[in-house]
């Protein structure tokens, strides 16, 4: 499929399934900001929690933080964002649209009229300047440069400065992480790309401190793990792949950086960077707040400032891949569908629960099965309007792994059918038994 084209597709079917909307849409929309309708917030929900699942609960040496979006502004001068967060800027002189520097190749006048039929002439572009990406904002009911705060761009920071804290809280020992999902925001010159690039989204960051000299061990070790929780995610693994960075690439504090890429129509992009930070954070923090960010094992009579490797994934980002990995159109019994073939663990909704006819009890029977399939947290959808094609279809698109049928043989043995979305192969289960088979399929 054609890069705008699946893009396209995206927007279109996001908007009409509830999976995204963009923001403020009645008032012509704001630049670059998406909002997430009934079925984007549960695959969003889905994704954050199975982050959560494998990065904090699954493991005994990451805890969790929730630290908050405003922070004390010597946060950034320490962190070097008020200095260095920026990106080329340049201005069209004709259509004064601004522009990415690094990224031009993808962009033309928006005003000026073409004198060749068919052709976009190219802007006339002014010197480039450094803009910065952070938004700010004012804290108090004073505004003015002594109250300007900033809306946090990453949430490492958060991390960073609670390092201390939550060490003694956790009584953790070095080697250990701290992980933290929220919302990041950034005022980007060319967003774009649906939720590929937006001004505000949401990340998954864990901070893994080590002790200096395990530092490339650890990194080896969560590169591999990280790549292993995408495909856990049922992203095909043939469009993942490591991107390692180079020494002109790579950002001012990272010693080592690799990014996790997956294969966009629009090219492969970042998905997530997992970064070998050294202590430049924890020194920068200790410089700026005369605090010292040690760690010392009184066990063994050491002390020393660790080194941290870092995991960051879009949220958003991953949500996109999700939708694009998962998207196909298909020729089924001559008539083309369009299906979701999102991971079961994922998928917005699990089941959905269909009477075949409104006879012989079977609405009722049917709606009994999805109250109980909801009391064991299985997010279920009852529908009982129009052919039981049309209504398998609604379910492909919004990406419901399984479609019971209650039919005429459920009044006689109990039992119902349960047809999968992918195989469309069919098979008769006991309607007792229908929450557990689900359940090892949804968490298997
Ligand atoms: P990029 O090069 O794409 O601007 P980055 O290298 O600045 O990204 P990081 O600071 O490492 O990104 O952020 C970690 C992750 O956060 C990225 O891999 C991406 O998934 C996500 N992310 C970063 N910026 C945005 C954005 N503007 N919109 C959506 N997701 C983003």
């Amino acid at each position: 499929m054609a890069e705008h084209d699946l893009m396209e597709k995206l927007v279109s079917l996001s908007k009409r399934r509830g999976f995204v909307f963009q923001s403020s849409e009645i008032y012509g929309g704001t630049g670059s900001v998406w909002d997430y309708g009934p079925l984007g917030v549960e695959l969003k929900r889905n994704v954050k929690e199975r982050w959560w699942s494998r990065m904090v609960h699954q493991r005994d040496d990451v805890e969790g933080l929730d630290a908050a979006i405003l922070m004390h502004p010597r946060v950034w001068e320490a962190s070097g964002h008020v200095e260095g967060f920026t990106d080329p800027l340049v201005e069209c002189k004709t259509c004064k649209k601004r522009f990415r520097q690094d990224q031009l190749p993808m962009q033309a006048c928006g005003r000026k009229p073409s004198k060749h039929p068919g052709e976009v002439d190219e802007c006339e572009l002014g010197e480039p300047r450094l803009f910065n990406l952070m938004f700010k904002t004012f804290m108090g009911p004073v505004e003015g440069d002594a109250a300007t705060i900033f809306l946090r761009p990453e949430t490492a920071q958060g991390s960073y400065v609670n390092f201390l804290n939550v060490q003694t809280a956790s009584r953790q020992k070095v080697p250990f992480g701290i992980a933290q999902i929220g919302k990041a925001f950034r005022n980007e010159i060319t967003p774009g790309n649906f939720i590929f690039r937006t001004r505000e989204f949401e990340q998954a960051e864990m901070q893994f401190f080590v002790e200096p000299g395990s530092d490339d061990e650890w990194f080896e070790y969560w590169r591999e793990e990280r790549m292993a929780w995408h495909q856990s995610l049922g992203i095909r693994p043939e469009r993942l792949r490591f991107h390692e960075h180079g020494p002109d690439e790579l950002a001012h504090y990272a010693k080592k950086a690799v990014d996790i890429e997956y294969e966009f129509s629009f090219g492969w992009k970042e998905l997530e960077g997992i970064h070998n930070r050294t202590d430049f954070d924890l020194a920068r923090h200790e410089e700026y707040s005369g605090k010292r960010l040690e760690y010392i094992d009184t066990g063994v009579g050491k002390r020393f400032r660790p080194f941290v490797i870092e995991t960051a994934v879009g949220v958003d980002r991953t949500v996109l891949v999700l939708l694009a990995d998962a998207y196909h159109e298909e020729e089924v019994e001559g008539d083309t569908r369009v299906v979701l073939r999102l991971h079961p663990a994922v998928a917005p909704i699990k089941a959905a629960v269909f009477p075949l006819t409104k006879k012989d009890g079977q609405p009722e029977f049917a709606r009994k099965l999805a109250d109980e399939l909801r009391a064991a947290s299985i997010p279920s959808f009852y529908d009982e309007a129009g052919s039981i094609g049309r209504r398998y279809r609604r379910q492909d698109e919004a990406g419901t792994p399984f479609g019971i049928t209650v039919d005429g043989q459920t009044a006689e043995d109990s039992s119902v059918t349960i047809r999968d979305r992918d195989t469309l192969e069919q098979v008769r289960v006991d309607a007792g038994k229908v929450r557990s088979w689900l359940l090892d399929r949804i968490h298997g």
